[in-house]
């Protein structure tokens, strides 16, 4: 196995993770089989208790692991599956350190972080791959410099020093500021990256700038000279014109997966570009066009919903169309609904804890079903449905979620009584892939075209089956069920254009070139209803 640590320097926010997983992408066309991994130093066990303003959307994997958004990513880009093994914080390090401390696993030795820290993560690079994978890619968070991300580098340093370095390829991030002034792009800050980079021991092998400009031949070779790599192993990385699935194309015309075979000494045959060709093509050209509102509370976010924004582009190249998304703040709309949502041709909800927003959201779900708008509700968005249907379709009078209120009348979502004294982690939760099991003539089954699917989840709420009469006689319908506990999983409106809420997150399992079958068919409802 072959092992590439991606590290980043200068400032945060390079989009090393779409770096790395379009890397990844390259990779695979060449016949590899790849795996990407995320490490980050913060102090956190897993992101799963962190707030979305704090670090974006907590990404579920298929064995329930609440990782990192970066892992989304690599998701999209590549056709591995990802296991909690995948996703490495300090915080995880230390509690397992601690662990082997207290049960008396060092035999008395004074525990340091190199090298018990140390092991613990290198550890984590052999475990990383498996068996049938070529290349790892592992990619650290943070910036070179922080304090944090040190006990990491030097875990990879003598990583390296233990495969041997035609097994391990070291890439760098970094940025190069353009000085409008000057009226040039500056190297220096990346020099100095480099040179603490080499301070720990590592020596960069490639080195990939972000740039707003493209980089001269002089530069290149300035680059070269001062942070010790190849001229050809100076890659340019610009800001994509219209879409981060153009950056395969971008770092192949680069020749970057020529670099890295030839470092790493592998032998993989020609790549296919094809796929991203075709991606890339449609998202350029597309023939329709429809507006979709998200409705959420972490609007101004560009990265809370992120698998959510993803998905809805996938299902437009589906479509052939370019779907412009119109993100509203649940509270803004709360008292006139029509005046933000009357010229929507869809309306999306996505996940959410706490009550902010939620009679908003409710407005927007009611909206919808009397507009015959075509509706998507994931997770909160779903139980969000139940609640507008019970209210002001069943007639059930203050209908709500326990989340929400814990004396409501009607308690349509609530806890259910086998989870309340689940005491697992994430705080009685149910996590990652479930199955579920359709029903014919649904909007579900037709668009799964299967009947039973597994899907990830990450809710602690859930509908409440005392209701399940009553509601399907107002004239729910119950798309899917969990067959091993009876639970729904969807509800959905027949008399309608295209309404489904789905108490799963479909989101985390879309790719730009295999959308998601119910985000496919949402934006197809969207086009057929157009406004
Ligand atoms: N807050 C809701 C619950 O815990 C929904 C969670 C979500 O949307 N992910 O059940």
């Amino acid at each position: 196995m072959k092992y590439i640590f991606v590290t980043g320097g200068v400032v945060s926010s390079l989009g090393k993770g779409l770096t790395s997983a379009a890397l990844g992408a390259l990779l695979e066309q060449r016949g590899l089989k790849v795996r990407l991994q995320k490490f980050d130093p913060y102090l956190n066990v897993d992101p799963g208790t962190m707030s979305p303003f704090q670090h974006g959307e907590v990404y579920v994997l298929n064995d329930g692991a609440e990782t990192d958004l970066d892992l989304g990513h690599y998701e999209r880009f590549t056709s591995g599956e990802l296991s909690r093994l995948n996703n490495l914080t300090s915080g995880k390090v230390y509690e397992t350190v601690l662990a082997k401390e207290r049960r008396g696993d060092y035999l008395g030795a004074t525990v340091q972080v190199i090298p018990h820290v140390t092991n613990v993560i290198k550890e984590r690079i052999y475990a990383g791959g498996g068996d049938d994978v070529d290349v790892l890619i592992t990619e650290l968070g943070g910036t070179i410099g922080d304090i944090e991300g040190l006990p990491f580098l030097e875990a990879m340093r003598q990583f390296a020093l233990e495969v041997g370095r035609d097994d391990v390829l070291f890439l760098h991030c970094t940025l190069l500021p353009y000085l409008k002034a000057a009226g040039e792009l500056k190297t220096k800050p990346s020099q100095q990256s480099v040179a603490k980079l080499r301070e720990i021991g590592i020596q960069a092998d490639i080195l990939v700038c972000r740039t707003e400009e493209p980089m001269t031949n002089e530069m290149r070779q300035k680059l070269s000279l001062f942070c010790n790599v190849p001229v050809k192993a100076v890659i340019e990385e610009m800001d994509v014109e219209t879409s981060i699935y153009e950056l395969p194309l971008a770092l192949k015309a680069e020749n970057i997966d020529d670099l890295v075979i030839d470092h790493l000494k592998l032998d993989a045959p020609d790549s296919d570009m094809r796929v991203w060709h075709d991606v890339v093509r449609r998202l350029k050209a597309p023939s329709h066009k429809v507006e979709i509102g998200v409705v959420g509370k972490y609007i101004e976010l560009q990265d809370a919903y992120k698998s959510v924004y993803e998905s809805i582009i996938h299902a437009g190249i589906a479509n052939d169309t370019h779907v412009r998304i119109v993100r509203l703040d649940a509270e803004d709309i709360e008292n006139d609904p029509s005046k933000y949502l009357a010229t929507l041709d869809g309306i999306l909800i996505p996940g959410g804890f706490g009550d902010r927003g939620t009679e908003g959201k409710i407005a927007a779900a009611k909206f919808a079903r009397e507009n015959n708008t075509p509706y998507f509700g994931l997770c909160l968005g779903m139980q969000i449905a139940v609640i507008e249907f019970a209210r002001n379709v069943a007639q059930l009078e203050g209908a709500n979620s326990t989340e929400f209120d814990s004396q409501t009348a009607h308690p349509v979502i609530d806890i259910m009584e086998d989870q309340k004294d689940l005491t697992t982690k994430g705080g009685n939760m149910r996590l990652g892939a479930c199955p579920c099991e359709l029903a014919e003539d649904s909007f579900s089954y037709h668009a799964y075209g299967e009947k039973l699917i597994h899907e990830r989840h990450r809710h602690r709420y859930e509908f409440n089956n005392v209701y399940r009469d009553q509601l399907v006689q107002a004239g729910l319908r119950i798309g899917g069920v969990n067959p091993e506990r009876d639970l729904v999983e969807i509800v959905e409106i027949p008399e309608h254009s295209w309404y489904v809420g789905v108490q799963f997150h479909p989101e985390f399992k879309s790719k730009p070139n295999a959308a998601h079958p119910l985000f496919a068919n949402f934006i197809a409802a969207a086009l057929k209803y157009k406004r």
